[in-house]
C-alpha cells in the first residue's frame, strides 16, 4: 500500500497556515492540497494559490460529480473541500502529500484513506489559543467567538489523531512535523533536527 497523505489539524487560531507555509518554504518537495471554498478571498489571498474561490452552485457540483476527497461546512459558515484528484496524483507520483483540513474534514479523509496519518496541531494553553485568534484580526469579533467555542470541542478530541504536536515556537513545531513526515534532509542537504 502507498503511503497515504499526512493530514494537519486543530482548532482555529493554533496556526496551521503559519506552520505549513514554514514546512514548505524549506522543503518544496512537499506538495500542499489547495482545497476549494465557499468563502471569499481575504485580502492578499490568490485564486489558486491559497484556495479555489467557488460559488455554492460550483460547490454543489464538485460534490455531485464526487471529486471531492473530503468537505465540511467550517464554523457554520463556508464549505471547504480537498479536490481528490490532484491528491491521488500527487501520491500516486509518490510524494509527500499535505491536507490541512478543519477536524470534520480530518476525521473523514482519515476514513476514506486510512493509510494516511493524522497530526493534531495543539495551542500551549486555552489563552494562548484566545490571543492568537484574536490577535491576527482576519474575523469579526462574532465570527472569533464563534471559532473559539468551536476550537473548545475540538481540543477535547485531540486524542482521536495519531500524533498531537503543541505549536509552542513555529520552527519547533515545523521540525516536528518534518520528522513525522519522514523528511530528514533540507533541499540543500543539510540534516534538520
Ligand atoms: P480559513 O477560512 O481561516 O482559511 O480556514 C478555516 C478552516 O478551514 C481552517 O481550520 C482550515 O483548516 C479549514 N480547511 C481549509 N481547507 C479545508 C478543506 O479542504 N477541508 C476541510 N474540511 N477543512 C478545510
Amino acid at each position: 500500500m502507498s503511503p497515504g497523505p499526512v493530514i494537519l489539524t486543530g482548532p482555529s487560531g493554533v496556526g496551521k497556515g503559519t506552520v505549513v507555509s514554514a514546512l514548505a518554504a524549506l522543503h518544496p518537495e512537499v506538495w500542499v492540497s489547495v482545497s476549494a471554498t465557499t468563502r471569499p478571498p481575504r485580502p492578499g489571498e490568490r485564486p489558486g494559490r491559497s484556495y479555489h474561490f467557488c460559488s455554492e452552485a460550483e460547490f454543489d457540483r464538485l460534490i455531485a460529480q464526487d471529486q471531492l476527497l473530503e468537505w465540511a461546512t467550517v464554523h457554520g459558515q463556508a464549505r471547504y473541500g480537498t479536490p481528490a484528484q490532484p491528491v491521488q496524483q500527487a501520491l500516486a507520483e509518490g510524494r509527500v502529500v499535505l491536507l490541512e483540513l478543519d477536524l470534520a474534514g480530518a476525521r473523514s479523509a482519515k476514513a476514506r484513506l486510512p493509510q494516511a496519518q493524522s497530526i493534531f496541531l495543539a495551542p500551549p494553553s486555552w489563552e494562548e489559543l484566545v490571543r492568537r485568534l484574536s490577535g491576527r484580526g482576519t474575523e469579526s469579533p462574532d465570527q472569533q467567538a464563534r471559532r473559539l467555542e468551536t476550537a473548545r470541542a475540538e481540543l477535547a478530541r485531540a486524542d482521536q489523531f495519531d500524533v498531537v504536536l503543541v505549536n509552542q515556537e513555529v520552527d519547533e513545531t515545523v521540525a516536528a512535523l518534518v520528522k513525522c513526515l519522514g523528511l530528514t534532509c533540507g533541499p540543500t542537504g543539510q540534516d534538520q533536527k
